[in-house]
């Protein structure tokens, strides 16, 4: 029976499990070491909805947290110069397409452009027409009162992670042992690891070590041997050039800006903006991608260097074989990552805590190596499925204006042959995992996908969906259908016109003078 818990590692990971073993847990014993040496990763600003569903299973409302974390209302993520090079964008509102309003449904638009190529053309009329966050984001605006989408998801934060994970041990681990040292070696068995040795001489042991150490991945990779796969082959970008200016401009949603060998995130926190070059050194060096990137903060915010520091990233994108593995469990970065075009990092650390909590919650910290088998097939879909999520916005890109571009969009093979997110389980060990685990239907969702195809003018149902649809609805009227998103668009940007800024909203709530 688990009952003693070690937590290596103090980022955003380390101290959101901790959090959630104290508020949900409170019976175990747990230690969190941190090295004082290895300073944490420092970037991973952007969230998506689901982070929610951690929210309140810890009962942390935004009031309390969001101002010390100097934390912004997020409701989408915009493309820009995916598609083409000519400053078009396309978003990817929260919300999966099929739950929203819309009056006929996603599978009248490939008609609808058939029919009116003209009316039809910009990039995003697509995301405009089935998700009222879209309007949200065109003008800035956020709507209390919800009338888009669907609660818990539809809108997330842009965060300061260091100050998130500081402010969870401050308000909320006052039970957890926090112990500074650096661990320097550990005594493997074949059991896992029986104890760790800190550079202060202390030798601790554990029912369960949470290994979350970062791309290091010292207890899972480094002592237990766990082998790391790698996502290069379909996601090339291995470096990351991080930023922080101090501008701002409270947008309500992370930009993403396509460059010559890769793309600049921009997440815009109440008092300053995060930026960064996210580029593959297969095609560029240190000093190009570090211009190149100068070159947009100049033309972006008309920042001139010298006001700003950079800091170079290496970046591994993959997964390890396995994240729970004899006594020890890997939370984040340790564990694996993608790329964080679609801002899934922090996703993969909260939904890897809750599954952990809820498995030691099952049957009272008894775990078995079925319980782990089911917990590592559903992180291991959820992390190759992202992989081909995020892939695919460079896959459908009608770019080719460098080498980079080239690559991705005719070089790379995206078809793989595995199961990922998309890709329905059909073995009985898969659909128990999935029934125990997944709560967001993330794994089977096509919502985000759609928006990614549309974007790049890909209209994707002309096969099955068409003929389902017409058994449905009958021959297409797609006149009629026409008015209706009209109507629906006319009423969407009168309504959203009506709303407060994101800006305006946050003064009167999070950050009001008190
Ligand atoms: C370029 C980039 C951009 C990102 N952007 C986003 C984003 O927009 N949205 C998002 O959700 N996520 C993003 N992420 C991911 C996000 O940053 C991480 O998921 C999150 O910060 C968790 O990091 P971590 O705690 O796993 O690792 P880290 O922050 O690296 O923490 C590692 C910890 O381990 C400790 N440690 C290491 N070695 C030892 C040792 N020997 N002894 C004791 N302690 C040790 C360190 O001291 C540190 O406390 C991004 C990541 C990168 C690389």
């Amino acid at each position: 029976m688990i009952r003693n818990v070690v937590i290596v590692g103090g980022g955003s990971a380390g101290w959101m499990t901790a959090a959630a073993f104290e508020r949900l847990l409170p019976e175990y014993n747990v230690t969190l070491i941190e090295s004082p040496d290895v300073p944490v990763i420092g970037v991973g600003e952007s969230t998506l909805g689901h982070i929610n569903s951690y929210m309140h299973i810890l009962g942390l409302k935004d009031e309390e947290w969001m101002k010390e974390c100097c934390a912004t209302y997020k409701v989408g993520i915009r493309f820009t110069n995916f598609y083409k090079n000519d400053g078009t964008y396309w978003d990817y509102p929260f919300v999966d397409p099929s739950d929203t309003a819309m009056p006929v449904g996603v599978k009248t638009m490939n008609w609808l452009e058939d029919k009116y190529p003209d009316k039809y053309r910009h990039p995003n009329w697509f995301a405009r027409a089935v998700n009222g966050n879209t309007w949200l984001m065109e003008y800035n605006r956020l709507d209390p009162d919800e009338r888009w989408g669907v609660f818990d998801r539809d809108y997330s934060y842009h965060l300061d992670a260091i100050k998130f994970g500081q402010w969870l041990r401050k308000n909320v681990c006052h039970n957890v042992k926090h112990i500074k040292a650096h661990v320097e070696d550990a005594h493997v068995t074949d059991k896992g690891i029986e104890n760790i040795r800190l550079d202060t001489g202390d030798v601790i042991s554990a029912d369960l070590f949470v290994d979350c150490t970062g791309f290091k991945s010292l207890l899972l990779e480094h002592y237990l041997g766990v082998e790391h796969k790698s996502f290069n082959d379909i996601l090339p970008n291995n470096n990351a050039i991080a930023c922080r200016l101090n501008h701002v401009d409270v947008q309500n949603f992370t930009n993403g800006t396509g460059l010559k060998n890769g793309w600049v995130w921009n997440v815009p926190l109440w008092n300053r903006t995060g930026t960064g070059y996210v580029w593959s050194d297969k095609f560029t060096d240190k000093e190009s991608a570090e211009q190149e990137f100068r070159d947009h903060i100049e033309e972006t915010h008309g920042i001139t260097p010298g006001n700003y520091q950079l800091k170079h990233i290496k970046i591994k994108n993959g997964k390890h074989a396995k994240a729970w593995h004899k006594n020890v469990v890997a939370v984040g970065l340790s564990y694996g990552f993608v790329e964080p075009l679609e801002s899934t990092g922090l996703l993969t650390v909260h939904e890897q805590i809750r599954r952990i909590i809820e498995l030691l919650q099952t049957r009272d910290g008894v775990v078995g190596s079925i319980d782990k088998s089911l917990l590592n097939n559903v992180a291991d879909r959820e992390m190759d499925g992202f992989a081909d999520f995020v892939s695919w916005h460079y896959a459908f890109s009608m770019r080719r204006d460098s080498e980079y571009w080239r690559y991705v969009t005719e070089e790379i093979d995206y078809y793989r042959d595995h199961r990922g997110m998309n890709h329905p389980q059909d073995n009985i060990f898969s659909e128990l995992a999935a029934n125990k685990f997944i709560q967001h239907d993330i794994t089977e969702e096509m919502g985000g996908n759609l928006y990614v195809v549309m974007g790049n003018k890909f209209s994707c149902v002309q096969g099955q969906g068409a003929m389902l649809l017409e058994k449905k609805y009958g021959a297409p009227n797609v006149e009629e259908w026409s008015q209706q998103v009209d109507n629906h668009m006319r009423e969407a940007v009168q309504y959203t016109m009506g709303l407060p800024t994101s800006e305006e909203y946050l003064r009167q709530t999070i950050y009001a003078e008190t």
